[in-house]
């Protein structure tokens, strides 16, 4: 009688177990990783301490970085706001989704196609919580809001904050909350710290995941604003104090993630739109060692800095100088998440998850990588068709130019002449990847009645 009731107990635990451990196997299978996506507008490629800033202080970005991956190589793919962001959230260049320019409040009555699938609506297929805090600018009308893209809820400006409506008499930019407006004009002064608080809230409200919180700053686009905090306190003047406001906002992002013990779970990604605005002198950024910087196809138009961070995933305190951009983030978050990329049409972005892990066998997945159509880049060399000074003249620049990277990171020294046979071969290239995008390109978002 004991015998059988001890085997009946054995019997019980042993099917307790197989039970509990299916269980705990298949939550830690299912449990996809949350994102953070933190965007910086018009940040440049050195305005970071550990991308080798002189005079700003960056220590959150900078431990971001010693606990996780610095990308040197990572491009943005367009140095203008609209068309960066059509493409990060399409993983597609932006030619393909016919958004190559900026969009104006109540002028375009344009915006990103609310066909295309961006990020957030993929990893909606996956039961995420999505919510995009920050500067949209992917049109103002409420058919193109964030709300009608994937996300769950947004709070933030809708374009670039030099952009106004007259709205009561009152001008400036609206801050909204889903699909109304809250604030008008928006007081820019506390709106880093807001969008940082809202940020939190999500990441408290979703803590048992998986979530997805964009984070688009409206900074450091010019007219800057930096809290009373902030202000008066950096080295680099205002445009310091701002950048050093959202190097806060990061450590507050992560130390709640750290917190509520998230962190070996979650993914956060830092970069920028597109480069300084350095026409704009002291209130604009610096991409050196890279030449030219916003609106130009020169290294420092798209170059950005780019730290990735998940302890336990991402290894510490390394670097990856493989080519990486934008356009991977739909792809690369897909595959993480085991949701599906879209098959009925063409993606340009690739699943980066190898370099981001740091597998030392990772390469960049693109043979080729190309700048709105006039540049591109294949391994060292990038190969110019033509290209836009912003500031600094050079009437000596002639096209077609070509530039070896490994040596000349800030395409001093043209060297078609001494390579034909790679300045034909990327030409070739660069024709047929602008004859593809022409051939299978796909509309812009145009105004419906509602
Ligand atoms: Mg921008």
């Amino acid at each position: 009688m004991r015998n059988h009731a001890n085997r009946l107990t054995i019997c019980t635990l042993i099917a307790l177990a197989v039970v509990l451990s299916t269980y705990c196997t298949s939550t830690a299978a299912e449990k996809p990783p949350n994102f953070v996506l933190i965007f910086a507008d018009d940040q440049g490629y050195q305005d970071v301490g550990c991308f080798g800033s002189p005079k700003i202080k960056t220590p959150a970005l900078d431990r971001m970085a010693k606990e996780g991956r610095r990308f040197t190589d990572f491009y943005s793919a367009a140095p203008v706001c609209s068309a960066s962001r059509a493409a990060l959230m399409t993983g597609c260049y932006c030619a393909r989704v016919g958004v190559t320019g900026v969009f104006f409040p109540n002028r375009s009555r344009q915006g990103l196609n609310p066909d295309e699938v961006t990020v957030a609506e993929v990893l909606k297929t996956r039961g995420y919580a999505t919510a995009c805090v920050g500067k949209w600018h992917l049109g103002d009308e409420k058919q193109f809001l964030p709300t009608r893209q994937g996300f769950d809820s947004y709070f933030g400006i809708p374009y670039s904050n030099d952009m106004s409506i007259t709205r009561d008499g009152r001008r400036g930019p609206p801050l909204m909350r889903d699909e109304e407006i809250v604030e008008h004009p928006a007081d820019q002064t506390t709106l880093t710290k807001r969008y940082t608080e809202e940020g939190v809230k999500f990441i408290r409200a979703n803590k048992d995941g998986p979530f997805f919180l964009y984070l688009p700053h409206t900074m450091p686009h010019v007219p800057l604003f930096a809290s009373e905090k902030f202000k008066d306190t950096s080295a680099r003047g205002l445009y310091g104090d701002v950048i050093e406001e959202i190097d806060w906002s990061v450590g507050q992002i992560l130390d709640t993630l750290r917190e509520l013990d998230l962190a070996e779970n979650t993914l956060v990604l830092f970069t920028s739109d597109n480069g300084p605005w350095l026409s704009k002198g002291k209130n604009g950024g610096c991409a050196l060692p890279l030449r030219d910087g916003k609106f130009s196809t020169w290294e420092g138009g798209m170059r950005e800095p780019c730290i990735m961070w998940w302890p336990g995933k991402v290894p510490a305190d390394t670097t990856c100088s493989e080519v990486a951009a934008t356009i991977d983030v739909l792809p690369t978050f897909a595959k993480l998440a085991g949701a599906d990329v879209p098959r009925d049409r063409k993606i340009d972005g690739r699943d980066i998850s190898k370099l981001i892990s740091g597998n030392p066998d990772a390469r960049s997945p693109h043979d080729t990588y190309f700048f709105r159509g006039q540049a591109v880049r294949a391994g060292k060399w990038k190969l110019h068709l033509k290209a836009r000074d912003t500031v600094k003249k050079r009437p000596d620049q002639t096209f077609p130019a070509l530039y070896d990277l490994s040596t000349d990171i800030g395409e001093d020294h043209n060297v078609a002449t001494e390579n034909p046979d790679v300045v034909d071969r990327l030409t070739k290239l660069l024709q047929q990847h602008n004859e593809e995008i022409a051939a299978n390109k796909r509309p812009v978002g145009k105004m419906k009645k509602e």
